[in-house]
C-alpha cells in the first residue's frame, strides 16, 4: 500500500508553523509496513486541495489528510474531498450529540457553525475526536482510502492511533497464488504476458524460472475481500486465455502430484521403463504418500539387452533405428502395457550425455513413450543443459506428457 500525506493549511505554507503531523504520520506508519511515496502541503485554497486529491487518487491507495476540519470558513477539508469523490454530506445526529455534549462538558455554548462539523461523507465512518471537537473521517472510495484528520496534532495523534490504525491494518488484505506452468521459457512467457504483467502495481505478477518449470506469481491487494478475490481470478483467466496447455497446476503442486491425483480421479494404475531417467521418474513418483493406490512398478531398463528380455523391444529395431529412437520407445512402453497390464504405462530413452552425441543425434534428445490400451504414441525432446538436468527436465516432461494423456483419458 502507497500512501500520500496531505496537509492542508496556509500557516504551514507560509512557515509559520513546522509541519510535524507530515513527519509523525510518516513515522507511525512506517512502523506497520505502509511506505509513504509523497508529502503534499497547501494553502487553504478549494481549488488547489481538489486538484491534489485528484492526483493523489492516481498515485497513492492511502491518502491522509490533516488540518481543515474545523467549523471556521477556511476549514473545508471534507467539504472538498466529498465534492471531489461525489459523496453527498449527510448531518450525523450520533456526533451532533458528541459534540454538543463537548460543549456541555467544558462549559461552553455551541455556535451554529459547529453544527458543520456534524456532517459527513456518505459511506464513510466518522472518527471520534476524544480530545477536541472535529471528529475525523474514514472514507473506502474505489479500492482507495481517504482519511481525514484534524490539524492540532494532539488531537490527531490520538485519533490517528485509536481509531486509524486499526482500521488501516484490517483494510490491508493481500492474497497471493501461484500458477505453475511447464513448457514455455521464462522470457517467452514474460513476453506472451507482458501487458497483464505491466498493466499496473495490483496485482503484481512475477515469474521464478527453476530447470523446465515457471512459477507466476500473482499478489492482489485491497480493502476488502471480494475485492482481492475478484481480482486475482480475473487475472487467472486472463494468463490462463493464452496458455492454459501449459499450465499444471493454481495450487502450488508438483508436476507428480498433478499426475498423481488424476491417475487417483481415474482408478488407474501405471508403471514406468526407464533407460536415461535411472529410475528418477519413478523416485519422484514414490515420493508422494499414498502412491501405492496406483503405481505399479517402474524399471530400468538401461542395455539393450535388458530392453529386450524385460520389454519385449526387438533387437531388429534396436539395430535399424538405434536404443535411443521414436520406435524403441514405442516398444518400450507397448511392452511394459502387455507385461504388467496397468491401464498406462510410460518409456524413456535418451542421450543424457555429456559425450556419445552427434549431429543426429544430438546430446539432450530423449523420447517419452506413452501406452495405454487405447493410444501408443512417443514425443521427442530436444533438451538442454548438463547430464543432471536433461534427466531432470526429461523427467518433467514425461510427467507432463501423462497429465495431458490422462485428462482426456
Ligand atoms: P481546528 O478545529 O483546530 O481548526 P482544523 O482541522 O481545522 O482544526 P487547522 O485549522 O488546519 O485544523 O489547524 C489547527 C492548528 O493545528 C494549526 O493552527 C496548527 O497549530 C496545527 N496544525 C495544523 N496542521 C499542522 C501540521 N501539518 N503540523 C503541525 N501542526 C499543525
Ligand atoms: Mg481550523
Amino acid at each position: 500500500m502507497r500512501a500520500e500525506i496531505i496537509t492542508v493549511g496556509s500557516e504551514i505554507i507560509l512557515g509559520s508553523i513546522l509541519n510535524t503531523n507530515a513527519q509523525y504520520l510518516t513515522r507511525r506508519l512506517g512502523e506497520i509496513g505502509i511506505e509513504v511515496l509523497y508529502h503534499t502541503s497547501l494553502k487553504d485554497n478549494k481549488e488547489q486541495l481538489k486538484q491534489v486529491i485528484k492526483t493523489g487518487l492516481k498515485r497513492a491507495d492511502l491518502l491522509i489528510f490533516t488540518g481543515g476540519l474545523g467549523p471556521t470558513g477556511d476549514d473545508f477539508t471534507k467539504e472538498v474531498v466529498s465534492e471531489t469523490l461525489g459523496l453527498k454530506l449527510y448531518l450525523d445526529k450520533n456526533i451532533k450529540n458528541n459534540i454538543q455534549n463537548y460543549f456541555n462538558k467544558n462549559n461552553k455554548s455551541m455556535t451554529p457553525n459547529n453544527i458543520k462539523q456534524a456532517y459527513i461523507p456518505e459511506g464513510s465512518k466518522s472518527i471520534k475526536n476524544d480530545i477536541g471537537t472535529a471528529p475525523g473521517i474514514f472514507i473506502e472510495w474505489e479500492n482507495k482510502i481517504l482519511v481525514l484528520l484534524p490539524g492540532p496534532p494532539r488531537e490527531m495523534q490520538h485519533m490517528f492511533n485509536k481509531y486509524i490504525i486499526p482500521l488501516i491494518k484490517q483494510d490491508c488484505i493481500m492474497k497471493e497464488t501461484t500458477i505453475k506452468t511447464i513448457g514455455i521459457g521464462e522470457s517467452h512467457l514474460e513476453t506472451i504476458l507482458k501487458d497483464i504483467i505491466n498493466s499496473g502495481d495490483n496485482p503484481t505478477i512475477a515469474t521464478y524460472a527453476s530447470e523446465g518449470i515457471v512459477d507466476i506469481k500473482i499478489v492482489a491487494k485491497g480493502n476488502n475481500e471480494d475485492y482481492v478475490n475478484t481480482l486475482l481470478r480475473q487475472t487467472i483467466e486472463k494468463i490462463k486465455d493464452r496458455i492454459a496447455e501449459n499450465i499444471y497446476s493454481y495450487n502450488n503442486e508438483t508436476i507428480e502430484e498433478v499426475v498423481y491425483k488424476l491417475l487417483k480421479e481415474n482408478k488407474l494404475k501405471i508403471a514406468f521403463a526407464e533407460s536415461c531417467t535411472g529410475g528418477l521418474i519413478t523416485s519422484r513418483f514414490t515420493k508422494i504418500p499414498g502412491v501405492s493406490e496406483v503405481f505399479d512398478r517402474g524399471i530400468v531398463t538401461y542395455s539393450n539387452i535388458s530392453k529386450m528380455k524385460e520389454l519385449n523391444v526387438k533387437k531388429h529395431t534396436l539395430d535399424k533405428y538405434g536404443a535411443v529412437s521414436k520406435e524403441v520407445a514405442l516398444e518400450m512402453a507397448k511392452g511394459l502395457l502387455e507385461k504388467t497390464n496397468v491401464d498406462i504405462a510410460l518409456s524413456t530413452t535418451g542421450l543424457a550425455g555429456p559425450t556419445n552425441g552427434d549431429e543426429n543425434k544430438p546430446i539432450g534428445l530423449v523420447f517419452i513413450g506413452i501406452a495405454t490400451k487405447e493410444e501408443l504414441i512417443a514425443k521427442e525432446f530436444r533438451l538442454s543443459g548438463d547430464r543432471t538436468s536433461v534427466q531432470n527436465k526429461a523427467s518433467l516432461n514425461a510427467f507432463n506428457e501423462l497429465r495431458k494423456i490422462l485428462l482426456n483419458m
